[in-house]
């Protein structure tokens, strides 16, 4: 079974204004387990729609959503958000961690919010960060981590419940190029160690042609 299946998906922003913004008009996407696939596209495409319609953040006007074999486009929002919480992972642009806690608690938190047991929830965030370098940050707050080291924390932590699929929306894009590389290399060890699926959107054309697969966003279409 593909992890992600898209069909025929269609949105409009003002909808019955004066101007209409018809972002997606009939995108059909396939992923399947373990692939990883770049999204390009250029700004205002409508790529962060796209990833919040994937992702179940947001409904489309049309076509389906089916995540992980199930059919999800028309379900209740408790389903949804239960399907979003189990399969899916978000990594945007900037790091979204919690200022209070330690890289360690950010990444054991949510895994509680799961259900997992704290020593669990802890030996998983552990190994998280090691794999990702920043094993020996793991006691430090984000703001006293480089920017590099945030965003690697932010990868672990939407890894920690381990979703079938990644969606990521520039998840360099606020780094320099050197240190953009390595995080990125840090990200692709960490996804292809999992065996998860992964949606990547990237300006970067030298990090998407790294990526299995490589599609641009245009006009509305996929090709
Ligand atoms: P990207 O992520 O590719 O930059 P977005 O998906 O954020 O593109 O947005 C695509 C287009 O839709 C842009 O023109 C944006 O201004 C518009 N848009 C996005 N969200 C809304 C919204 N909630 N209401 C109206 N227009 C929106
Ligand atoms: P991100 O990529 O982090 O989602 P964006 O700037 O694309 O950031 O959008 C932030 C939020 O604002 C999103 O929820 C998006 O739907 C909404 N948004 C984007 N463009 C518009 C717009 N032109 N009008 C209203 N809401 C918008």
């Amino acid at each position: 079974d593909p992890v992600l299946s898209l069909e025929g998906i269609t949105k409009t922003y003002a909808k019955g204004s004066a101007n209409p913004v018809a972002v997606l008009r009939g995108v059909d996407l396939t992923i399947q387990p373990g692939e990883v696939v770049a999204l390009v596209a250029p700004s205002g495409a409508g790529k962060s729609t796209l990833l919040h319609i994937a992702g179940l953040l947001d409904t489309p006007d049309q076509g389906q959503v089916t995540l992980a074999g199930q059919a999800l486009t028309g379900q209740s929002d408790r389903r949804r958000t239960r399907a979003r919480r189990e399969d899916v992972g978000f990594i945007y642009q900037f790091h979204h961690l919690l200022p209070e806690f330690s890289a360690l608690e950010n990444v054991v938190l949510p895994q509680l919010a799961n259900g997992v047991a704290r020593a669990e929830a802890v030996t998983r965030a552990s190994d998280l960060l090691s794999r990702v370098g920043v094993g020996a940050r793991a006691d430090h707050r984000p703001a006293a981590l480089s920017g590099g080291e945030q965003q690697r924390v932010a990868f672990c932590r939407a890894l920690a419940n381990e979703p079938r699929l990644l969606l990521a929306d520039e998840p360099t894009g606020n780094l320099d190029p050197a240190t953009s590389d390595q995080v990125f290399d840090a990200l692709m060890t960490l996804v292809r160690s999992t065996g998860m699926a992964a949606l990547i959107a990237t300006h970067n054309m030298e990090l998407a042609g790294r990526m299995d697969r490589m599609l641009r966003l245009e006009a509305g279409q996929l090709g």
